[in-house]
């Protein structure tokens, strides 16, 4: 329960403060963090774009309710344009690292830069109107699938949901829906098969128009079939954008154009699918052990489909 909340407090803020006046989302908030998270200084300038690279300098931090750092003075570099995949076994800070460059979260010591600039000079708003996030758990709420998609963007018009859609390669099966975009999805979504959602959380995250498209285990939870398709769609998308995809799916970082490896607190391996397994380090035996489990999964696993 604890995670799902979690994700879902996450997920809160992406989502126009005008709907976030709901009890339950109210809710949701309080059981942030907000002491962690700071706000804007005074006069802070706006960050224009994302041009050359996202980069940690130095960074540790720890959870306030946490005994160890889970990063260790870590230094990392990613570059602008790239298809990045943030891999390490469970509870290594992967999802961490997405949370501290969307400054959900601030270092307890170095920083996170964009361009030379450190985040926590900027205003939030303008660093996150370059960002979008597709999380595991992504809320749908009790509304039309228009407004859903809308979420991403506080006015964004009817056309610029259909193309979102488009892009999410949703917009085909939506159309066929009796009420097309105007259908109710129900209360957790439960009308929509999980890769339904996850399109859909795609199009609202890509409705943004997103130079850094952050992906927090976006596919982890769907069946391979589901899980390669979206990932097929998901790749188009980066075109022309930084992806950053934290997950513990390796079938779907191979083609990525690099793989950064974190565990006990540092970036210990990175460079490409091939590359990472020539090197016989971490990425290898987490890939040698990940082909074990999903022969496992294989074997009793239930179609989710489409
Ligand atoms: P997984 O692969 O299991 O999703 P991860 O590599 O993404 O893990 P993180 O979610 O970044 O790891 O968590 C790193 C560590 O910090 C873990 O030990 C986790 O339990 C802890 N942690 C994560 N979020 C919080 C939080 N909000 N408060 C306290 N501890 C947290």
């Amino acid at each position: 329960f604890w995670e799902v909340s979690y994700n879902i407090a996450h997920v809160m803020h992406f989502i126009p403060v005008s709907i976030q006046t709901a009890a339950a989302v109210q809710h949701m908030n309080e059981m942030l963090d907000e002491p962690t998270r700071g706000s804007d200084k005074p006069n802070a300038p706006e960050l224009p774009r994302v041009e050359n690279n996202i980069s940690f300098d130095r960074v540790t931090f720890q959870y306030e309710n946490s005994r160890a750092p889970v990063l260790d003075n870590l230094s990392l570099k990613l570059d602008v344009g790239k298809k990045i995949a943030i891999v390490g076994p469970s509870g290594s800070g992967k999802s961490t690292l997405l949370n501290l460059i969307l400054r959900l979260y601030m270092p307890d010591e170095g920083k996170v830069t964009i361009d030379g600039v450190d985040i926590r000079k900027v205003t939030r708003e303008s660093l996150r109107s370059h960002m979008a996030v597709v999380f595991q758990e992504n809320m749908l709420f009790n509304m039309s699938i228009r407004e859903n998609i809308r979420l991403g963007k506080e006015g964004a018009t009817d056309e610029e949901v259909v193309e979102a859609a488009k892009k999410a390669e949703i917009h085909r099966y939506i159309m066929g829906l009796p009420d097309k975009y105007d259908t109710q999805v129900g209360e957790r979504g439960d009308t929509l098969s999980g890769g339904q959602r996850q399109r859909i959380a795609i199009a609202r995250a890509i409705v943004r128009n997103p130079s850094v498209l952050l992906l927090d285990e976006a596919t982890s939870a769907l069946d391979q079939t589901t899980e390669a398709a979206l990932n097929a769609t998901l790749f188009k998308l980066a075109e022309g954008r930084t992806m950053i995809s934290s997950t513990h799916r390796l079938t779907s970082v191979v083609e990525m154009d690099e793989i950064i490896v974190i565990s006990g607190g540092q970036v210990i391996e990175r460079g490409s699918h091939a590359e990472l397994l020539a090197l016989g380090g971490t990425y290898r035996e987490l890939w040698d052990n990940q082909g074990r489990h999903t022969a496992d999964e294989d074997d009793d696993d239930e179609e989710d489909d489409e």
